[in-house]
């Protein structure tokens, strides 16, 4: 399941790839995935030239000219992938676009995702992207100062504080492993019990965990723009249950918390309720 890392990757080299280019035509195989009928939303998009492509969270915001903008977001997983002139194309794709260079855009789901057109002014009114919060990788904005801020006053566990969207955007089930354990954090840890040495080793933990990845192009088993798979294999905790931890060599466990899993160090990680 693409997270921040691998939609950053993306959305950047979707910038550096198709900024400037056109739309000339756009297949719509899965109506679902949009947001208005595949006729306006066609009506939308062609023969507009693309400004730029960044991403917030798990969404990679494309932006045309005159004030459109193409979001996509691809849910629990799946490829946007950009085809020259001789690549073959997928048997099977949602939605394809051509570009004026005759290159192809195929965006195909493995489950389900979402790809809408909005216009500028609708954009601040558009439910599932509108109140995402901060992006913490390439966003100076993403401070100490920032982070201790969100923090303040906040109650509940800092896993289910941290996989809410609407409080840091681009963290999923997969990094948050990592996160919590170079934190040296349990899962289920409360917000209100935390010092303030423990919320500056959870705000590294957010940036290495994820800064890590993305220099490597995101996970091993997610493709890229170019369908290449990422660098990055070697988790610390995450997904190595029965297997010893880095630090200390405990053995790593899988435990339930909430509707999720988690993977801890029970050594490193120990259960603190902020009474002793
Ligand atoms: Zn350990």
């Amino acid at each position: 399941m693409p997270e921040l890392p691998e939609i950053l990757n993306l959305s950047e080299q979707m910038d550096k790839e198709l900024r400037g280019k056109i739309i000339k035509s756009i297949r719509v195989v899965q109506e679902k995935c949009l947001n208005m009928p595949s006729d306006d939303f066609t009506r939308l998009l062609l023969d507009k030239r693309i400004e730029q492509v960044t991403c917030r969270g798990k969404w990679i915001f494309v932006e045309l000219e005159q004030g459109t903008w193409l979001l996509l977001n691809l849910g629990m997983g799946g490829n946007v992938i950009l085809h020259g002139g001789d690549n073959a194309l997928p048997e099977k794709c949602q939605l394809r676009i051509d570009f004026d260079d005759g290159r192809v855009l195929t965006i195909s789901f493995s489950w389900f995702g979402y790809v809408h057109a909005v216009s500028d002014g609708d954009l601040a009114g558009h439910s599932m992207t509108a109140k995402l919060g901060m992006t913490p990788v390439r966003d100076s904005g993403f401070t100490q100062e920032y982070f201790f801020s969100l923090l303040a006053g906040r109650r509940g566990s800092v896993k289910g504080f941290l996989l809410n969207q609407h409080n840091i955007a681009g963290i999923g089930n997969v990094y948050i492993q990592d996160i919590l354990f170079r934190a040296r954090m349990h899962p289920d840890q409360k917000l209100q019990t935390l010092t303030d040495i423990q919320k500056l080793a959870l705000y590294r933990g957010i940036l290495e965990t994820l800064e890590e990845s993305a220099r490597l192009g995101g996970l091993a088993y997610e493709k890229d723009l170019y369908n290449k798979p990422g660098g990055f294999r070697d988790f610390l905790v995450g997904y190595r249950e029965g297997q010893l931890c880095p630090v200390c060599g405990t053995t790593i466990q899988k435990i339930k918390t909430g509707s999720t899993s988690s993977y801890i160090c029970p050594n490193c990680q120990c259960w603190d309720d902020g009474k002793s």
